[in-house]
């Protein structure tokens, strides 16, 4: 997938409130077995890297990333709270 793509869905689900704006706790660095991404949509297959943890918003529910997603959702997070914090 196009990573402007991916990093213009993942902002668009930060902003709706879809992603979660929080740190992730206990994150885990495995591998896929078809889960979907939470970031992107799609599925992560078995040769691709996962990050799996929980966060504190919904619920604690366990989130699954691609590592690739993770590493663009933890950047723009951290963007929109500045974003935040200059208003
Ligand atoms: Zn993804």
């Amino acid at each position: 997938m196009d990573l402007d793509v991916v990093r213009y869905v993942i902002r668009r689900r930060l902003e709706g409130g879809l992603l979660p704006q929080g740190r992730m706790m206990k994150v885990k660095d495995t591998s896929g077995g078809g889960q979907m991404c939470d970031a992107c949509g799609a599925n992560i297959t078995e040769d691709q890297s996962a990050m799996v943890g929980a966060t504190l918003e919904g619920g604690r529910r366990t989130r699954h990333f691609h590592a690739l997603c993770f590493r663009i959702w933890d950047n723009e997070r951290h963007l929109l709270l500045l974003d935040r914090r200059s208003v």
